[in-house]
């Protein structure tokens, strides 16, 4: 596996690669790799002679400093699972690399209804961080295909409705949400849960899954209601659980007329800040 630390030294090998034919996928992230981001490397190298993976903790997309300060690193193991999965590159550029201070590397961008409601409406100013550092990261890799993951709902249509902004040739892959057996969705930040929050933590997936066993029988504002006050324990604090639509992420009360209907919450619990999501109807 080739590892680079600068943009120029990415830039050759792409090129090299690029001139013999070769097409690139590409999987950002953010390191303290899990199970959830190898599939999408292995999605990656199912469809591209070529598979890059990043790995950087955007600063521009944390809204809460002490979250950023906390944010799981471990660089090295990371690099011997992409080894071990076959991920052809990996990019490991520190700040300065992706934002140079003589760059004007800012990206002004309104994602409009997007970005007003869930992780938008409660994280001020993570989705322009978002699209900023996958903007440059696009000008940087220039794939042909970029996976990611479900378990991010929201970022996922933002990130589509950013390639339609920038007209970008790149195509989005979906990978599906990978999860522990009991239920919990991978993140990197359940390495912060002590064993006690960890114990609980599947009640959030519990919730989800719930409320779609419920379609057939209750309204969705008795659903929401019902999850809610499953999730009401004294361990969490739940920052939202929408149902909405899958397309333009507006909550809504009905399925009727609906193509894509999807449930989603974060919640609070001990240190971390956790999200789910299940797609109720496709
Ligand atoms: P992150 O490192 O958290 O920025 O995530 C990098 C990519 O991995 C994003 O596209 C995420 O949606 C995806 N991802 C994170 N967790 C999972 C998971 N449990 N299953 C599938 N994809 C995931």
């Amino acid at each position: 596996m080739y590892d680079y630390k600068t943009v120029r030294h990415l830039r050759n090998r792409l090129d090299g690669f690029r001139k013999e034919g070769k097409t690139i996928g590409f999987v950002p992230t953010m390191g303290a790799l899990h199970e959830g981001h190898i599939s999408l490397i292995r999605k990656s190298i199912a469809d591209s002679d070529v598979t890059v993976c990043s790995i950087f903790v955007n600063p521009t997309q944390f809204n809460v400093a002490a979250d950023l300060d906390k944010y799981p690193r471990t660089t090295e193991r990371d690099c011997a699972m992409l080894e071990a999965v076959g991920c052809d590159v990996v990019f490991l550029p520190d700040v300065d690399e992706v934002y140079p201070p003589d760059m004007d590397t800012s990206y002004e961008v309104d994602f409009g209804p997007l970005e007003r409601v869930m992780e938008g409406a409660h994280r001020p100013g993570h989705f322009a961080g978002v699209a900023q550092v996958l903007k440059r990261f696009l000008e940087i890799v220039e794939p042909d295909a970029m996976y990611m993951g479900q378990k991010d709902f929201q970022q996922l249509t933002i990130v589509r409705d950013l390639l339609k902004r920038l007209e970008s040739k790149t195509r989005l892959v979906m990978g599906e949400t990978i999860r522990e057996t009991d239920g919990l969705a991978m993140s990197s930040r359940n390495m912060r849960l002590n064993e006690e929050e960890r114990a609980i933590a599947p009640r959030i997936s519990k919730a989800l899954f719930n409320a779609k066993k419920k379609l057939e029988t209750h309204s969705l504002a008795q659903i929401r209601e019902e999850a809610l006050a499953e999730l009401d324990i004294p361990e969490f604090t739940v920052e939202y659980f929408e149902i909405a639509d899958g397309i333009t992420l507006q909550p809504i009360d009905s399925l009727e007329g609906v193509e894509i209907a999807v449930a989603c919450t974060a919640v609070h619990l001990g240190p971390v800040r956790l999200i789910d999501n299940v797609v109720l109807k496709e």
